[in-house]
Formats: structure tokens, C-alpha cells, sequence
């Protein structure tokens, strides 16, 4: 059977959400008139939600689930729905319902009209922190920033891909990976529609700071040389005040001056340089563990139970 939309969504222990997310993405899809599949990518959930995919599977056909061995992180499962997907196009999508499956129908409509990444920007967010709304603005502008592509800001994962953007997307087998900016990074005509982000229906976010951390270095590394060069900057500063500070303090040593005796001084300056070295060090490292990752060549990730094609 041929099938025309693919909706991927992630799961890491969403039990409560599952029935919620089959029954609104079916009301959704089947309103289209067109055939759909749903693909639940269970990202080693410990809750049951894995029982609950597979009993949702033996309930409709539409839903496909693919189940890996452990937790391999939101990002790879998003990989595993792009290489299962059988669809004209695809659709990530939260499990936790923040992401409203009718804003599909949306999608849908610019992707007729001939677009072939359709973006869902996030313009407003309900029953989220300060501190997530906060560090999520200032992560989606930091990268916009200082990386090479032009990422949409305020835009996450929930997103429409024509099968052409995906075969390309599969293609990038990048380790540490950063979806929304592969996405940006392939080009073809790309759109953003604006939509409001709701609370979760049930459980919390999988997203503690530690591992927004992590996404925020997938991204900047991932797309960006910007923090290599750092220490490059910071060494021609250092070494222009250093050469410019010469001639003032021999001149102020001539005129009987003291200002620069004492250890204090050269305490800071030891200091200051050392940990301006280490922390370039550091940033080398980053890159350089993720060199060495993409060097053992290990698979991305490792299904325990796949759908049959
Ligand atoms: N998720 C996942 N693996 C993880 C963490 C999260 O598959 O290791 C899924 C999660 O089940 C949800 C989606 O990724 O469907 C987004 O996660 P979450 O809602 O916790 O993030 P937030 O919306 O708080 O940023
Ligand atoms: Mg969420």
C-alpha cells in the first residue's frame, strides 16, 4: 500500500500520552482522506509504554512501532522514524501532545502548495518554567548565531519533510546530531508556520538541563568552528595587551613608579592565560571525542523489534 504521510513520534516513557497521541493523530490524519502511518519509536522506555506501543500496533494497523535496545536519545529516534517512514512526506512530532497533531493539517497545506520543509514555530508556550522558556530563547538565538546555518529560531523538531529532504537526511550519518539544524542545512524551499505550544497532557519533561546542555553542543559543534576559533581571538588580544604593556611599563619604571611590583600581579596574569589555555583545551577536546566517535563507526542505533516492511 502506498502511503502518503509518516508520523514519527519518539517516545521515552510516555504511557499516559499514548492513547491521547494514537486517538488525536488518527482523528487528524484520517480528515485528510489520505493513508498515514504512525511510527512510535520507543526510545527504551522503562514505564510500559513499550507494551502499550505494541498493543496500540495489534489494535491498527497504522501504527508501526519500532523498539530499540536502550535509550539512545531524541535525536536518534527521530533518525530511526526518518529510515522507517514510508511516506510522501513526514512528520516529527512530540509525544506529549506540546506539539497539537491538527497543527499537521497546517503543514500539510504549505507542503501542497509545493514546500518542501515545513517548520512549526513555536509562538507561544503554555505551562513551561521561566527558566525553560528563558534558556530555550537563548539557545535558539546563541546558535543562530554563531552557527554557519541559518536555523529558524523558536522552531523545534515538529516539522514536515518531503521525501526528497529525508532520502538526504539519511544520508548524514552524523553521530551527535541536531535534527532541526540538518534540516536547515540541506536547503530546498523551507517555511515556517506559527503555532501555539501547549502543555504537556501528562508526565514531565525529558529534558533536564544536562541534557538541553548537550543538545546546545551537538548544535554549536555540529554546525559551527566558531568556539576553535576562540582561542585564536583571545590569543592576539592577550598578546596585544602584552606588547603594548612593554614600553608603559618600562617608561613607568624610569619615572620611579611601583605600580607593577608585587606578585599579585603576575598571579593574575599566570592565571588568566592558564585558564584561557584550558578551557581552548577543552573546546579541542569536544571536537576531538567527537572526531574519534565518528571514527569507530558504531551504528546510530540498535533496534530490538522492527516492523516488517
Ligand atoms: N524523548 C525521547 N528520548 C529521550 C528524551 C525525550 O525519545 O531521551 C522524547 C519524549 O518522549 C518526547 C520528545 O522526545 O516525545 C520531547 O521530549 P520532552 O517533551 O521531554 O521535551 P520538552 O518538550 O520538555 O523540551
Ligand atoms: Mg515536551
Amino acid at each position: 500500500m502506498k502511503i502518503t504521510y509518516s508520523i514519527v513520534a519518539p517516545i521515552y516513557n510516555e504511557i499516559d500520552n499514548l492513547p491521547e497521541l494514537h486517538r488525536r493523530v488518527k482523528e487528524v490524519m484520517d480528515a485528510t482522506g489520505e493513508t498515514w502511518e504512525l511510527i512510535l519509536v520507543d526510545d527504551g522506555s522503562t514505564d510500559g509504554s513499550t507494551d502499550k506501543i505494541r498493543e496500540l500496533a495489534a489494535q491498527d494497523e497504522s501504527v508501526r512501532p519500532v523498539i530499540f535496545a536502550r535509550n539512545f536519545g531524541h535525536q536518534v529516534a527521530i533518525t530511526a522514524g526518518w529510515d522507517y517512514a514510508r511516506g510522501d512526506a513526514i512528520v516529527i512530532i512530540d509525544a506529549d501532545l506540546q506539539d497539537p497533531p491538527e497543527v499537521i493539517l497546517e503543514l500539510v497545506k504549505k507542503w501542497k502548495e509545493g514546500y518542501e520543509v515545513v517548520y512549526a514555530v513555536r509562538g507561544e508556550r503554555e505551562g513551561e518554567t521561566w527558566f525553560k522558556k528563558f534558556t530555550a530563547a537563548m539557545f535558539y538565538r546563541i546558535i543562530y548565531s554563531i552557527t554557519d546555518v541559518k536555523i529558524p529560531v523558536d522552531t523545534g523538531d515538529f516539522r514536515l519533510m518531503d521525501r526528497k529532504v529525508v532520502n538526504v537526511l539519511k544520508q548524514m550519518q552524523e553521530r551527535h546530531r541536531f535534527p532541526r539544524g540538518m534540516s536547515a542545512w540541506v536547503g530546498f524551499k523551507q517555511v515556517g508556520v506559527t503555532y501555539r505550544r501547549a502543555a504537556r497532557v501528562a508526565g514531565v519533561t525529558k529534558y533536564p538541563f544536562r541534557k538541553m546542555l548537550k543538545l546546545a553542543l551537538n548544535a554549536i559543534t555540529g554546525f559551527s568552528y566558531f568556539p576553535l576559533q576562540v582561542a585564536t581571538y583571545v590569543g592576539f588580544f592577550s598578546a596585544g595587551i602584552a606588547i603594548l604593556a612593554i614600553p608603559v611599563v618600562i617608561y613607568m619604571r624610569m619615572m620611579g613608579s611601583g605600580a607593577f611590583f608585587g606578585q599579585a600581579t603576575t598571579l593574575i596574569a599566570v592565571l588568566f592565560l592558564g585558564g584561557v589555555q584550558l578551557i581552548s583545551l577543552g573546546i579541542l577536546g569536544e571536537y576531538v571525542g567527537r572526531l574519534y566517535d565518528e571514527a569507530k563507526g558504531r551504528p546510530l542505533y540498535i533496534v530490538r523489534d522492527a516492523p516488517e516492511e
